[in-house]
Formats: structure tokens, sequence, C-alpha cells
């Protein structure tokens, strides 16, 4: 593995953000509006300054603005030939052998900040949002509930990667508070549906990734390109609610059951950051069609956690801990498919991964699975259950990956569960 970078902004070795990470997010300070920054250790390098003091100039940052703006699509748009040299840029600015920025108080006072003194946005305005159902476990488990094992897997399910477009509107970025959705559930023994509440509130740990500069309306991305088009990956939760999904899924896919919020972690972890975690894919048998074979396609070994947190509860207690490589479908394999047919992918589409579950039983990735269906509910570390998540739980899903000395982390996406709507609350 490769020898620890240092840099002069102090990086605990158990943070998720050393010079090696650098992941991109858009924050907020108490004063001034919305811009891109990296992280660092505790700190943001904000990038408006240093774009302000004609650092990147790149000839295909042309004259614009790219960083003093509220959302990463301007930057995405550029590709990776240009994310490598801000990349770069800001490496060596931040390395601890370099004065320039480390000698000089009054631009330090001026282009950093402490994270805990902004607001995390979103890192970019998602135009399309897709959810892939990638994971083999995730897909065996769930079938084995609905048909039992012999039909755990739908015949396509080894040839392509499953997925449904999803709704972009509602994504928000960690911190908000998720609202209890209300829909049309039909209990097992009823004639009819019923209006009202979920009662099987569910979330779903997965890693999104957030598109390049895209391709043209009928042109396809060649799984030997896909890397070019993917900037880089978030941790994701797809809220869902159980109850509604079993009665409105049949025949085209989830819709109100995912569709009232989907919470996403703020900062962007490059594909360059996570060069040194690939590994190689797992075998695929049947062998995948030639639109989705590339020798050199990877995975990545990233440790992933979800924590629940009720309010009878002191700290956190995790109830999922898996990897993402326990995928059976590679990114790669998911954007040469999505665009196959010719559909085209823009600057800050989002495309996710769908539960991550493993082979045992603590590394399913989400409630459903845990508790099978309600059927086995978590006991608690205070002596606590649960089937489902209730009202004022919180939720937490963390990820990184271990090197030899640092780790390059993700962060967290959190939300805590709030009552369902009820008429005349205020909003
Ligand atoms: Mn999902």
């Amino acid at each position: 593995m490769a020898t620890t970078l240092r840099s002069f902004i102090d990086v605990a070795p158990e943070s998720h953000f050393p010079l090696e990470n650098l992941p991109f997010g858009v924050f907020k300070p108490a004063h001034g509006a919305p811009r891109v920054g990296v992280a660092i250790g505790e700190s943001i390098l904000d990038l408006s300054v240093l774009e302000e003091q004609g650092r990147f100039r790149f000839p295909e940052f042309q004259d614009r603005k790219i960083f003093a703006t509220s959302a990463l699509n301007e930057f995405l748009s550029l590709g990776r030939p240009a994310w490598r040299r801000a990349r770069t840029v800001i490496q060596d600015l931040l390395a601890a052998e370099n004065g320039e920025l480390r000698d000089n108080a009054t631009m330090r006072a001026h282009a950093f900040h402490a994270q805990h003194d902004v607001t995390m946005q979103l890192p970019a305005r998602i135009g399309d949002y897709t959810d892939f159902y990638s994971s083999f476990h995730h897909a065996h488990n769930v079938g084995t509930m609905l048909r039992g094992p012999e039909n755990a897997l739908m015949p396509n399910w080894k040839w392509l990667p499953v997925g449904y477009h999803g709704r972009s509107s509602s994504i928000v970025v960690s911190g908000n508070d998720v609202r209890r959705p209300q829909g049309q559930i039909k209990p097992p023994d009823a004639e009819v549906p019923i209006f009202g509440a979920t009662r099987s509130f569910d979330y779903e740990l997965e890693v999104a990734f957030l598109m390049g500069p895209g391709n043209a309306l009928g042109e396809p991305v060649t799984i030997d390109r896909a890397e070019e088009h993917i900037f880089g990956m978030v941790l994701m939760n797809d809220w869902s609610a159980r109850d509604v999904q079993a009665w409105e899924y049949q025949p085209l896919g989830p819709f109100l059951a995912k569709n009232f919020c989907t919470s996403i972690s703020p900062w962007v972890v490059t594909l360059e950051a996570l060069e040194p975690f690939r590994r190689p894919l797992p075998p695929q048998d049947p062998e995948p069609l030639p639109y989705m074979r590339a020798p050199n396609d990877c995975t990545y070994d990233i440790h992933l956690e979800a924590q629940l947190q009720i309010s009878s509860m002191d700290a956190p207690h995790v109830i999922t801990r898996t990897n993402f490589q326990h995928l059976y479908w590679s990114v790669a394999q998911q954007l040469a498919h999505h665009t196959v047919g010719g559909c085209n992918l823009r600057p800050g589409d989002l495309l996710a991964s769908g539960t991550i579950s493993g082979p045992t039983d603590d590394s399913r990735g989400c409630m459903l699975e845990l508790t099978w269906r309600g059927a086995n509910p978590l006991r608690l570390p205070n002596g606590e259950t649960r089937k489902w998540l209730e009202d004022g739980d919180t939720l937490a899903i963390t990820g990184w990956a271990q090197a030899d000395g640092f780790r390059v982390g993700f962060g967290e996406v959190t939300g805590r569960v709030q009552p369902a709507f009820t008429p005349g609350q205020t909003p």
C-alpha cells in the first residue's frame, strides 16, 4: 500500500479525510454563498478561493467559475484529465513540505473552514437517478422471502443489472430528517387496501456514483470507457416503505415505496482516491454478454456499516457490517448496461448500487433482511427491539477503505425518522 502522505493540516489516523482522499463537496459557510471545497482532516479547503487566485488555469476551465458555485455539475462535465489536474494542485498545496499556504496565515484564514462551522449541501444538481439491484445476497434473500429459495432469483438477474428509474427531486443531503410516508397498504388478510402511514419503514445501505461528462443520446458508453464517466461515489440510504412496496410493485417496480426521500452523504470520494482499493471483480457465472465484459473491470474494498440509534440509547449501535465487494455487478457494467440502448446520462446523474448485503446474517443491508420481514426482531444493547424503524430513530450509514496507516472514508449519511404528515401541521 502507498506510503502515507502528510499534510500540514493535522489528520488523525482514523480520520476519513487524509491527504490521500480529498473528497469534493458543496458547503455553505456561516457568512457567504455556497461553494465547492475538499475535506482535509476536520477542515475544508475552499476551492473558490484557490480559483480566485488563478490556481486552476487549465484549458478545460476556460475562464469559467467552476468552484465559486453551488453545485459540482460544471466540474463534473470537465472529465477525468481536468479532475486529475485539480486534484494534483490541491494535493501539492496541502502537502506538509509546501510552504505556500502553510506559511501564509492570512491566506489560511481565508481558505480554510472548520467542518463543524458550515452547512453541507447536496454535492450536485442531480438530474436523473437510477437505483440498481446489484447485490446477489440482497436479491437472493428478498427473492427467498417472496418466492422461496428455489425461485429466489428471477431468470434475468444474472444476465443484466436489474434497476429502476428513481426520483431525483426527493434526494436530500445527510442530516435531513425523513418523514414517515403514507400510502396504500394491503394487509395480507384484508380484501382491500387501506390508506395510512407505513408500518414497515426501512433503510437500504447503498453506494451511489456520480456521473461525469455523460454521453449523447443514442451513443452508448462502452464498458472500457465507463470509468472516464464516473467522477466518484457517495453513501446512500434508500429509505423504503415495505408494506407500500409489497402492494404496488407489480408489474412495474417500486413507486411510492421509494420516491418520498433518499439521503446521500455530502462528500464525493473520487475514483482517484479509491484507486489503491481496486480489487478483481468476483467471478460471474454465466459470463456476461460481450457489452458488459472488460478485462480490467473491478470492484473496491470498502467497509460499510449501518448504525441505529433509538431515543433510549446513548450511542449508535452497528446493525449492518458489509463491504462494497459483495456487489455482483460492477459500476462499469451498470453504466454500460444503462446506456447500451442509447440512454444519455448527464453530469450530476446518480446511479446507485441497490442494497449491499453480504453472505452473513450481520451483513444484511436493510431491516427487511435483518429481521426477515419482521419475524426475527433486532435486539438492541439496551434490551429494546425493532422490527422496523420507528419515529425518532436515527439511522446512519458510514464507510471507509482501510489502508496501512490511513483510511479513505466517506463520512456518513444520517437521518432521523419523523412522524407521518398530519393535515394542518406546520411544514
Ligand atoms: Mn434501493
